[in-house]
């Protein structure tokens, strides 16, 4: 008998942009997906989640069928896909665009583009934009390096995705007009009861607790009591500032979130005031 029957299907990407930053998240949120070989399924036993690995592009098709109950994509792939997926949470890593490019000594803009070949690996995506922009084109299905294939003489221009667009300069391409898409990774399910299975709420907690613990860090700092008001105007905390006593009376200890990006600011204004002992410190994970 299976034990594991009951278990939650959550399908990762077995290679790829998105494979790597999916399974870290994933073994910070305190899950067993670590791969030692080609395996194609973990079994997390005390989470009650096998995780299937497959690839990206199968993804969407999997969880559109409801063969596995939840996945790790991108927008894009998911989109393309044409699969009836909801996202569900969107994990803030992965973030890249689907832009059309051309060489850029043609200096062409997307009007110059109908009649050309388009290479792509997002074939329904560009037929639809394509469609909505009145431009005949012929579509040009490739499985990747897109970037060489205006090089090697099977197309005119792409529609490719770009993370930092350094791909592209290499290939001697220019991105042409506004991005089609901006995507990222994103947790998808078959259908929005899904995301109210108590395994499925669990994994979005958790990956909200990393996400947000990613947003801020933990000030630490000794302050005389009589500047005590001031300086907890300057860090307030999500409900209110931790203060412990010092073994001097005139002085007190406070500890307080405060957002990454603020975090040299803060430090400078509490200085300022007279803090001293001034630390930050990481924050793993945090359940606000
Ligand atoms: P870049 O040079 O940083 O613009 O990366 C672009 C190359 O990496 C292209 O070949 C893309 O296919 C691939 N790539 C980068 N990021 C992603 C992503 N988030 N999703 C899919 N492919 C990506």
């Amino acid at each position: 008998m299976n034990d594991f029957s009951g278990n939650l299907k959550l399908a990762l990407p077995n290679k790829g942009a998105l494979s790597e930053g999916a399974v870290n998240l994933l073994i910070k949120a305190g899950y067993r997906c670590k791969r030692s070989g080609r395996e194609l399924v973990i079994r997390d036993a005390e989470n009650k989640i096998d995780f299937v690995f497959l690839r990206p592009r199968d993804i969407a098709l999997y969880v559109g069928s409801g063969i596995i109950d939840v996945g790790i994509t991108g927008i894009d792939l998911a989109m393309d896909s044409g699969a009836e997926v909801e996202t569900i949470f969107p994990l803030g890593f992965g973030k890249s665009r689907f832009c059309f490019a051309a060489p850029k000594e043609k200096n062409m803009s997307i009007a110059d583009f109908n009649g050309l070949r388009i290479a792509t690996s997002y074939p329904s995506l560009l037929k639809n934009e394509l469609a909505k922009r009145n431009l005949n084109c012929k579509v040009v299905k490739l499985d990747g390096a897109v970037e060489i294939s205006i090089a090697l003489g099977v197309a005119d221009a792409i529609a490719d995705v770009v993370e930092s667009g350094a791909t592209m300069r290499e290939a001697g391409l220019e991105i042409v007009g506004e991005p089609m898409l901006h995507s990222e990774a994103v947790v998808i399910a078959g259908n929005s009861e899904t995301a109210k299975r108590p395994e499925v709420a669990l994994l979005i907690a958790r990956l909200t607790g990393i996400m947000r613990a990613a947003e801020y860090v933990m000030v630490e700092y000794d302050i005389e009591r009589s500047k005590l008001e001031e300086a907890c105007k300057i860090t307030p905390g999500i409900e209110s500032p931790t203060i412990a006593p010092l073994s001097n009376p005139d002085w007190v200890a406070v500890k307080s979130m405060v957002k990454r990006k603020e975090s040299n600011a803060v430090m400078d204004q509490l200085y300022e005031l007279g803090g001293r002992g001034i630390i930050i410190m990481e924050i793993s994970a945090c359940r606000l």
